[in-house]
């Protein structure tokens, strides 16, 4: 099982055990710049995707035979647009018919925006037992770049009328943002630490095709995003987290004892879970699948009872290359019996091999047959797994 401070007994990827449900709600009531997630601002059509969100959970009741549910994920999008009438429909519909934990892990996404102390009280009496609020920075001059539909006020006091009804609470961190000096991204990590949130997730922001962010940037509006300070940053963030009680168990999550996150740990761990939604993924074990990321097309193939979803097989190779990446990003690391039961020998000899060049270059380190990332290699970790990979 994955427990709250992380570790696994089971490490199964097979349909059986334990899974995760995640269920993607895409509206927002504003585009950030930065932003490449599917949701639509119209909220028009929010009733009728509840509808076909429910419709889907009934018809993929038995999509993963055998399933534990231990952790429902609300991912967005902007999933604290959702009234409790919303939210009891979808509960009603998971509780009757998959098989969920005794005390699952219940998240549900928020923007500070949406967080009154009304709000936050309904979703405290609902089933919910975690947020996940999008912060992003508590600076005015950061949100306004970012276009966040909340200002910096409306960052702070979400979280402390957030603590009065919940205890497990994490908070969204973006640094890297054009213009952040160091000072003021310490100044952000700071006021985080004094608010006291027990999880934090933290992101460099990052510049995605076809976004606003991309278009400003591309006519001078916005300087360009500095790498070389998005580094400072990540290396000010794991310092000071680390020195105030946080584990850095993922690339970018840090969280206290007992509160690293369930759901997101799952998927690192490759358990199977179930996307539910517009643009929504899914994994078995074997295949990906992931639903079109359209909120008409969704509801017309939803009325007619049909799943809108592509579908991949996964090789061999996919399966080690994936393994090999998603564990080097967290504190697990890559365990080298897991690796020839999973995988065989050919797979594990392959790792070593390429393995051995890095630990020359004081990239990775070996402790008990588990591979880490070093401290020197952190911030270069997805350039160290492609390394690793194997190529059909
Ligand atoms: S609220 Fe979240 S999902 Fe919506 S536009 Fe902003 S970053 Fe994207």
């Amino acid at each position: 099982m994955v427990e709250k401070n992380g570790k696994n007994s089971s490490l199964s990827g097979r349909p059986g055990g334990e899974c995760a449900i995640y269920i993607h709600i895409p509206f927002c009531k504003q585009a950030c710049h930065y932003c490449d997630f599917h949701f639509s601002t119209s909220l028009k059509k929010k009733g009728r995707v509840v509808e076909m969100l429910c419709r889907e959970l009934e018809l993929r009741k038995d999509e993963l035979p055998g399933a534990e549910y231990q952790t429902i994920y609300f991912g967005g999008g902007t999933p604290s647009l959702l009234s409790s009438q919303n939210l009891e429909s979808i509960f009603e519909t998971i509780y009757s018919n998959y098989n969920i934990a005794e005390n699952p892990e219940i998240t549900l996404e928020a923007n500070p925006d949406d967080l009154s102390e009304e709000k936050i009280k309904m979703l405290a009496a609902s089933k919910i037992n975690r947020l996940s609020i999008g912060v992003q920075s508590f600076f005015e001059e950061d949100l306004k770049l970012m276009n966040r539909a909340h200002n910096a006020g409306e960052a702070r006091e979400s979280i402390q009328l957030a603590k009065r009804y919940f205890d497990n609470i994490s908070i969204d961190l973006i640094y890297g943002v054009p213009g952040m000096s160091d000072e003021r991204w310490k100044e952000n990590l700071k006021i985080a630490l004094e608010l006291g949130v027990p999880h934090i997730s933290s992101y460099a922001l990052t510049v995605e095709p076809n976004t606003a962010l991309q278009k400003f940037i591309e006519k001078g509006k916005i300087k360009p995003v500095d790498d070389e300070a998005a580094r400072r940053h990540f290396e000010i963030l794991v310092e000071t987290l680390t020195k105030n009680g946080f584990e850095h168990y993922e690339f970018s999550n840090f969280g206290k004892p007992g509160y690293f996150s369930q759901n997101n740990t799952a998927y690192w761990l490759g358990k199977p879970y179930l996307g539910i939604g517009p643009s929504a993924h899914s994994y078995d074990g074997n295949s990906r699948k992931w639903n079109v990321n359209n909120n008409s097309l969704y509801i017309k193939a939803m009325e007619k009872d049909q799943l809108p979803q592509q579908t991949e097989e996964l090789s061999t190779a996919d399966k080690f290359n994936e393994y090999v990446m998603t564990r080097l990003r967290t504190k697990f690391g890559v365990s080298l019996p897991e690796v020839e039961e999973k995988f065989g020998t050919d797979y594990k000899q392959h790792f070593l091999k390429y393995a051995a060049l890095l630990k020359q270059k004081q990239l990775l380190e070996e402790r008990d047959t588990v591979f880490h990332i070093t401290a020197k290699g952190k911030f270069l970790s997805d350039g160290i797994a492609a390394d690793l990979f194997y190529l059909d």
